[in-house]
């Protein structure tokens, strides 16, 4: 199966969204010469309406970082699925280890997010992370394992092939020590079977699932040759609109 790879831009809270129009018109027309390769930007809620207004008739997808499990009702400062998807927005991020570090998201409230996102006719891309305090190698894989299973549960099994999952070491993220490729394809290729457990074979094969953490263009060719690795999810080194058009470049 050839799943398309994708080059996903998390910007987390660094742009405002003048930068984020600028950006998105600085890589749009360069984008172009590489249609076989999905480009996403995730931005804050309030660049969101800039960035689809900047994105519209480009290939760039614009992509939410949270979103909260119920469309409508007296939550005060979350964001709805509904609202997301009327804006728009065609994916949303989901369980980054920030959230579940800094705002205590737990396995549970990803999968109510996941499932909330399905329903509304949003891609989710869940992110699945890992703990720096194991140690040893079978509690680390049992620990991945149970975030894909959690994360997936009660996801109807034709809506799996929308589900992107991301797999982000939590001691890679922002520290510039990115897995190297065979430690990050071992970890996505438990995933992957992870999800065919679940599921079926065939499904698991159309799964894309992104390694995220310290990816840069000089490691990046090293990662997406790894037959697990569909796709770079990328901090820091995507802050930057021509390092983001060289990882795309590199992706091909
Ligand atoms: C991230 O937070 O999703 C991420 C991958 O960050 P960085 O590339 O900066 O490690």
């Amino acid at each position: 199966m050839v799943r398309k790879p994708i080059v996903m831009a998390n910007w987390k809270m660094n742009k405002l969204p003048s930068e984020a129009s600028d950006y998105i018109q600085h890589i749009q027309k360069p984008l172009l010469a590489y249609p076989e390769i999905e480009t996403i930007l995730a931005g804050q809620d309030v660049l969101l309406d800039a960035m689809v207004n900047a994105a519209q008739g480009t290939t760039i997808e614009i992509a939410a970082e949270n979103v909260y499990w119920k469309e409508r009702g007296a939550y005060t400062g979350e964001t709805s699925p509904a609202a997301l998807a009327d804006l728009g927005i065609k994916h949303v991020i989901i369980g980054h280890s920030e959230r579940r570090i800094y705002f205590r998201e737990t396995n549970e409230m990803v999968n109510l997010k996941a499932l909330a996102a399905l329903r509304n006719g949003l891609h989710p891309i869940v992110a699945i992370d890992e703990q720096i305090q194991i140690v040893s190698h079978s509690d680390h894989m049992h620990w991945v394992v149970n975030e894909v299973i959690e994360a997936l549960k009660g996801i109807n099994i034709e809506d799996i092939p929308n589900v992107v999952l991301a797999f982000e070491p939590t001691q890679s993220i922002g520290s510039g020590q990115a897995l190297n490729a065979d430690q990050a394809q071992e970890n996505l290729y438990l995933i992957r079977q992870t999800v065919s457990d679940m599921f079926d074979a065939q499904i698991a094969d159309r799964v894309r699932i992104m390694y995220g953490g310290s990816v840069k263009p000089a490691n990046a060719l090293a990662l997406l040759e790894k037959p697990d690795i569909d796709g770079v999810l990328v901090g820091d080194a995507a802050l930057d609109a021509n390092t983001f058009l060289e990882l795309v470049r590199l992706a091909q």
